[in-house]
């Protein structure tokens, strides 16, 4: 369900269309802004994000598998290496999903629920299999990353800035991915997506 609501910085007239958003960036003004029940607190400025070619933008619709979305926001990661983006979508249904874009792959996550505990960040070992409930997960990469900037609408736990610890493979035949912060771990499962598995409609 959408909201209303006043920048603080700038008074400027803002949407909120997921109830799922906790961090968004004003249009505007740029300002970063959390949003809690209590109210909207303002965190500083966010970095305008350098562009490069995508299919994707903020307010875009598209249809991933068959499944129609719209772009609400990008969260872009830096780590050694460089940088991925992710965009947060919502589905037709309400969901939310997430498509990470790094180098021109794909990949389709969702938020899930960690229901049993995983080794400790220092004890998992890049090439390796671990137990991970009732399955053994495939350890991939792992690695530091900051957040290096934000647009639109995201569900956000770890402020940009902030250094987050993050650990990729595979596991029963999904890609998964921990993100670790000092709020906790939470666990993104998903799938690769071909370039044809996504389809973006023209700008109205
Ligand atoms: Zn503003």
């Amino acid at each position: 369900m959408a909201r209303q609501l006043t920048c603080p910085s700038c008074g400027g007239s803002l949407t909120i269309e997921s109830s799922f958003t906790t961090f968004l960036v004003c249009t505007y003004c740029g300002a970063s802004l959390y949003v809690r029940d209590s109210g909207i607190d303002v965190t500083g400025k966010t970095a305008q994000l350098a562009e490069y070619p995508s299919r994707f933008s903020i307010g875009a619709r598209g249809q991933v598998r068959g499944r129609g979305f719209r772009v609400l926001g990008r969260i872009r990661y830096k780590n050694v290496d460089g940088f991925w983006d992710e965009w947060f979508l919502q589905f037709v249904d309400q969901q939310v999903g997430w498509i990470t874009e790094d180098e021109g792959d794909l990949t389709l996550v969702f938020k899930s629920k960690l229901t049993f505990p995983v080794p400790p960040y220092e004890q998992l070992r890049v090439g390796s299999f671990v137990p991970f409930g009732k399955d053994r997960l495939f350890l991939s990469e792992k690695g530091e990353a900051q957040i290096a900037g934000a647009e639109g609408e995201i569900s956000l736990n770890a402020p940009p800035g902030k250094a987050i610890r993050y650990v990729e493979g595979n596991v029963a035949n999904k890609a998964m991915r921990l993100m670790l912060d000092d709020q906790g771990i939470v666990l993104y499962t998903g799938e690769p997506l071909e370039f044809n598995d996504v389809t973006i409609a023209p700008a109205e």
